[in-house]
Formats: C-alpha cells, sequence, structure tokens
C-alpha cells in the first residue's frame, strides 16, 4: 500500500481531516484521534494518539499560521513510525515499536487551522474580510500571517510571564498580539486545557524558521542540565543551533509555560533555514523530514531524568 501523507503540497485543514480518518482505518491498533476544541471559526483542533504506552509525549505543529509545513511533517512522522511498526521488522523497527509500546505520542499538527486556511486560500472562507486586511497592515495578501483569525499570537497566549512579553503591538495583528488576556484564544486554551488533562513527560513546539532549537526558558540547577543534554542530542540530530537566552527572555510561549509550569523539558524546533515572513518553500521538505524523523523517538527515550 502506497503512503497516506502526501506532505510536498498545500497542505489544509481539509486534507489533515481527511488524512486523520484514514491513518486510524489503516493503523487502528496504533493509531486514534480526539477533537480537543475547536477554533475561533469552528474548525476542530485535532490531537492524534501514536502508541500504546503509559508515557506521554506531547508535540506540536502550526501555532502560527505561515508554518503550516510543521503540520505536513508531523504527520509524515506519525504514517512512518505506524508503517515501520506495523510492516518491517530491523533495528530501526524494534527501536520504534518498544518506544510505541512505552509511550504514547500526542500530536496535535495544525494548532492553528483558521489562521493556516487564511495564508492558503487568503480572506475569502472568513466574515470579517475588512478587519482581517487592517490587521495585516492594509494588504490581501496573507501568506505571512502568524496570528488566528482574531489576530492574537496563540504563542504568546500563555500563563508564563505574559504580563511582561516584549514588542507587543497592543492590538490585533497578523502577528505578535499577544491578546487582551491570557488563554483569551480557543485554540490556545485547548492546548492548555489538553496538556493539563495528560500526565506528560516532555514536549516539542514546531515552528519554523531558522533552525533552531529554544531549550531553556528560565530552567536552572537539574532541570537545566537534563534539558541541555537532550538539546544537545537534538542539535547532533538536526544540525539546528541551540539558542541561549539572555537574563529575561520574553515568554508567553507553550513552551516557556511547560518549562516553568511542569519543572520538565520542552523544546521550541525551528525546522528551516530563515526565509523570512514567508512560509517554509516545498523544496526544502526533504531535508527537513531527514533531519526530524527521529526527534520524536530522541524525546522519548530521553522522557526520565
Ligand atoms: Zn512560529
Amino acid at each position: 500500500m502506497g503512503r497516506i501523507i502526501q506532505p510536498k503540497q498545500l497542505y489544509t485543514y481539509d486534507i489533515l481531516c481527511e488524512d486523520c480518518n484514514r491513518l486510524m482505518e489503516r493503523y487502528p491498533s496504533l493509531i486514534s484521534t480526539e477533537t480537543i476544541g475547536y477554533s475561533v471559526g469552528e474548525r476542530k483542533i485535532i490531537a492524534i494518539k501514536l502508541g500504546n504506552g503509559e508515557d506521554k509525549i506531547f508535540i506540536s505543529g502550526a501555532h502560527h499560521a505561515r508554518e503550516w509545513l510543521t503540520t505536513a511533517l508531523l504527520m509524515d512522522i506519525i504514517e512512518t513510525y505506524a508503517r515501520v511498526a506495523v510492516n518491517t521488522s530491523n533495528v530501526e523497527a524494534n527501536r520504534i515499536k518498544s518506544i510505541l509500546d512505552e509511550c504514547t505520542f500526542l500530536f496535535v499538527p495544525m494548532v492553528n487551522p483558521d489562521g493556516v486556511t487564511l495564508v492558503q486560500k487568503g480572506e475569502h472562507d472568513f466574515e470579517q474580510k475588512d478587519l482581517l486586511i487592517k490587521w495585516n497592515n492594509g494588504s490581501d495578501d496573507f501568506s505571512a500571517w502568524k496570528a488566528n483569525i482574531r489576530g492574537v499570537d496563540l504563542n504568546r497566549q500563555y500563563p508564563a510571564d505574559w504580563e511582561t512579553i516584549q514588542f507587543d503591538p497592543g492590538v490585533q495583528s497578523c502577528e505578535n498580539f499577544k491578546g487582551f488576556s491570557f488563554l483569551s484564544e480557543p485554540e490556545s486554551l485547548a492546548i492548555f486545557h489538553f496538556v493539563q488533562s495528560q500526565s506528560i513527560k516532555i514536549a516539542a513546539a514546531y515552528h519554523s524558521s531558522g533552525e533552531e532549537i529554544f531549550w531553556k526558558y528560565k530552567s536552572e540547577n537539574e532541570l537545566e542540565k537534563w534539558s541541555k543534554k537532550i538539546a544537545m542530542e537534538l542539535a547532533d540530530l538536526t544540525g539546528y543551533q541551540l539558542i541561549y537566552p539572555g537574563e529575561n527572555p520574553s515568554g508567553g510561549g507553550l513552551t516557556d509555560w511547560f518549562i516553568s509550569y511542569y519543572k520538565r523539558p520542552s523544546f521550541t524546533i525551528e525546522i528551516a533555514p530563515y526565509v523570512g515572513p514567508n512560509p517554509v518553500p516545498l523544496t526544502y521538505y526533504d531535508s527537513i523530514y531527514i533531519k526530524n524523523k527521529n526527534v520524536p523517538l530522541l524525546l522519548a527515550e530521553n522522557r526520565n531524568p
């Protein structure tokens, strides 16, 4: 059987929904899905569970609208693990099978389905067209949009030093507006409640671009050591650069909140060379996939200190 996931295309919300159903049908013993909330535009926020183990690993993609290639990447990795675990027997398959026995990966590949749809299809599907153009600095080219459909940056919504987030425009915008209160948006709130409902060992949030890994936030002592060890392994695997934050890192990100609230490792992984405020070109995909396909396995293997 051919592969279900075709990542090198304009990977839309509709394709995501259909692919989730097809993956569940083909791999019922390993894959299930759950709708953990709805976006402002009433699109589903879908969590995909892969594996049958006790230990939970949480991985999200596409908080930022223009970064939708992270959705395609995560879907491709999910299919690869299921396919190898079910169909293959070799060293790689044994590694994956043993991890899927002990762990369950919780993937939310598209946190911001409205924003992704705006970037990919323009404003036509949305009611508040004039406002969207205003928040997009007067332009009807939405290819650089990062926020959700209410002009709030979903990765500046989490309760980790939210009050003191830097470079906040103070009003709705295509990027960087932290919202009028933390967790004001249904998408970030859905992630927050879902994470709180699970006992998660380790987390990663996929973004593009910059080929960078944020790993520290304000962690100290044993947590900093543990996080740094994993971060260095991730850097070895991907070739991405580790980012050392300054004295007062700006908060509000999912990774910032997870590290400071749970005192466990979490990583923000930026997948592609810096391409300016644009979606990552599909021509980068193959090398991104090769660099990242073992990242979830590495996280799982480091889920305990
Ligand atoms: Zn991002």
